[in-house]
């Protein structure tokens, strides 16, 4: 049986929603990440902010490559 620590499904950002500025929680379902606003509800592909990429989104990121395999 695996023992490593599965990744986090959810990981709380510093990248602001582009509508209401509050920050993202990055989220990931079976094989998709999204970004998601607790503030306003809306949902945004990562690819949207991948350029205002912090440093939790990028370990969330790096986390999930990992579970891939
Ligand atoms: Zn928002």
């Amino acid at each position: 049986m695996a023992t490593w620590k599965s990744p986090p499904r959810s990981a709380q950002t510093t990248i602001a929603c582009a509508r209401c500025k509050k920050p993202l929680m990055a989220r990931r379902s079976c094989h998709e990440a999204r970004l998601h606003c607790e503030g306003c509800g809306k949902d945004y592909a990562i690819g949207d902010y991948i350029k205002e990429m912090d440093e939790a989104l990028e370990q969330f990121l790096e986390a999930l490559n990992c579970d891939r395999v």
